[in-house]
């Protein structure tokens, strides 16, 4: 077994020594880099041969011990992903060397479920062992977060019940669906929502400028749950392990696809298809990723064309992955050097326009009878796109949330195959609680130190 990861170091500072602490509650690097482990920690062959006997908390507990366990005991690990990944992650085989992992089976019916649940659960363990960023064990943490729909309600979901924790979400009225603002606005317990009158910009810039607000941290303890935290993006390495292992036996009988096993990301961020990377790093034999993306195209033009050129934001209806400018790109980069040609070894991109992705969405309802919700759509695109122009392999696409949270982006003819599952439309029942304030910093200090 290679060496433990024995600190944390920030992307634009290999120097820096940062504890478990620091990356859970700080999120940042103090000089504005993302944290990573001060090298990736490498799973023995043997490990790789047997994962198909284990359960995915017990594949999910050895994936995570091997980056943590020197911060957090190995049966701690345990318990935290028994109770975090206690839902199913199927493997639906939809064509000829397609398998759709259907990663909406959590709580809030989307994949963040698994980074949000496990952070969730780091961070109360390292507030109970007193490795929190504040001594009094009377005083709240604040987690604030700034969501335009699916990060909000994994995030609410995820520290219900939190002890220790009270968690604010800033979500802009109007602009999200009508589950997922019940999703954030119906919990109660020690979620409260704020309905901003103003876009997701102006719910991002009062969190920002809260965290800058240097007398507003003496009082307040404040945390983000933002996506960029490593504890929420290692979790979501877990479910690729998953799939290869409920995939490996079958992959090897199949002489003709050569142990090629590739998977498709439906990507905004790029949180999931760095966990997919890293994942690769730790010994998973992954042969190439997609990156798979709507008019938000910086990464796959980056692969085509060897410039890095972020533009602004356009609304797709995938909307999940309408981001100009990656966060994760940093991550990615530092796991594989700035070589677009070394890049290039492992990451394939294609973006798809609206109209083809809604074309792909009525084609597999008429030719599978499955539905393919807008991210998806984009996923299940670049993996065919990939396919045309490689050796055979098993691909893999990532689905990305629960159709029922995108009916509105679907034809009506896909639309109309949705089920609703039952825990969305009991939410739909319950009562929307928020308070609704104006997009100003005055305000949301007053709510914040009012709500301590
Ligand atoms: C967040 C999200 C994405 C994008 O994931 P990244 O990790 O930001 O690339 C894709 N699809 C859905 C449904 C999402 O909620």
């Amino acid at each position: 077994m290679a060496a433990l990861v024995s600190h944390f170091i920030s992307t634009r500072n290999p120097q820096l020594k940062a504890t478990l602490s620091d990356v859970v509650f700080r999120s940042l690097a103090p000089d504005g880099g993302l944290y990573m482990p001060n090298h990736i920690p490498v799973l023995p062959a043997e490990f790789w041969q047997n994962c198909h006997t284990l359960t995915l908390p017990a594949l999910a507990t050895e994936i995570l011990a091997a980056h943590l366990k020197q911060f957090v005991p190995k049966e701690v690990l345990a318990s935290i992903c028994a109770d975090a990944f206690d839902f199913e992650v199927p493997l639906v085989p939809l064509e000829q060397g397609v398998h759709v992992m259907e990663l909406f089976h959590g709580p809030s019916l989307a994949f963040k479920d698994f980074g949000a649940r496990f952070m969730a659960r780091i961070m109360a363990y390292l507030l109970q062992s007193g490795q929190g960023p504040t001594q009094d064990a009377q005083q709240s943490v604040h987690v604030l977060v700034a969501t335009s729909g699916d990060t909000g309600g994994a995030v609410a979901m995820g520290f219900l019940g939190t002890p220790g924790i009270k968690v604010t979400i800033l979500y802009p009225s109007g602009k999200v669906s009508h589950l997922q603002e019940k999703q954030l606005t119906a919990l109660g317990q020690n979620i409260r929502a704020l309905e901003v009158n103003g876009s997701f910009d102006h719910c991002q810039a009062l969190v920002k400028q809260a965290f800058s607000d240097a007398d507003l941290r003496e009082q307040l303890v404040l945390t983000s749950a933002n996506s960029i935290n490593y504890c929420r993006l290692l979790p979501q390495a877990v479910y690729y392990a998953w799939a290869y292992a409920q995939l490996k036996d079958q992959l090897a009988q199949e002489t003709r696809l050569g142990n090629r096993l590739v998977f498709s990301i439906p990507s905004g961020n790029y949180g999931n298809l760095c966990a997919a990377l890293i994942l690769r790093e730790m010994g998973c034999p992954i042969t190439a990723l997609v990156a798979s993306s709507n008019a938000n195209n910086v990464v796959p033009r980056f692969l085509q064309s060897g410039t890095y050129e972020p533009k602004p934001t356009v609304a797709t209806l995938s909307n999940a992955m309408d981001v100009g400018q990656p966060s994760n790109w940093e991550r990615i980069t530092h796991i594989l050097g700035h070589d677009h040609k070394a890049i290039g070894k492992v990451l394939v991109g294609h973006d798809f326009s609206d109209e083809v992705t809604t074309l792909a969405m009525e084609q597999i309802i008429h030719l599978r009878g499955y539905v393919l919700e807008p991210h998806t759509a984009v996923g299940y695109l670049g993996l065919k796109s990939y396919q045309k122009n490689h050796l055979p392999c098993m691909g893999v696409v990532a689905a990305t949330a629960h159709p029922a949270k995108f009916l509105e982006a679907m034809p009506a003819v896909v639309a109309q195959e949705v089920t609703i599952p039952e825990r969305l439309a009991a939410l739909a029942d319950r009562e929307k609680v928020a308070t609704y304030i104006e997009p100003d910093y005055t305000t949301f200090r007053q709510f914040l130190l009012a709500n301590t």
